[in-house]
């Protein structure tokens, strides 16, 4: 992911509207990218004055200590959605190699009664 593509997806991070796939390629680039990582952080922070326009106003520290959670939190989410695709594939294929099994059986149980 280039860094146009990053951006533009900042708005998606921080209101959740990013499919899991584009999710992990987000956080995947921002580790690695000093300034989308300082972009989203702009974002984050401006986005969550606005929230909280309100209520106490929070340091801009606490802010940054804040991402760093939601981004921890987003991992892990796409951490567990991968694993339960890898799941979901797994099974997948076992309910597949168990019917063939299953029809290899019976077509060979059928074969033996015919022949
Ligand atoms: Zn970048």
């Amino acid at each position: 992911m280039d860094c146009r593509k990053a951006e533009s997806m900042v708005g998606g991070y921080i209101q959740n509207t990013l499919s899991v796939d584009e999710l992990s390629d987000f956080l995947k680039h921002i580790k690695e990218c000093p300034s989308c990582y300082e972009e989203l952080e702009t974002y984050f922070i401006v986005y969550y004055a606005m929230q909280h326009l309100d209520g106490e106003k929070e340091e801009t520290l606490n802010m940054k200590k804040l991402l760093e959670l939601d981004l921890k939190k987003k991992e892990k989410y796409v951490h567990m959605k991968k694993i339960q695709r890898t799941i979901a594939i797994g099974i997948f294929f076992l309910i597949v190699l168990g019917l063939m099994v299953f029809f290899g059986i019976t077509g060979l149980h059928m074969n033996n009664i015919i022949y």
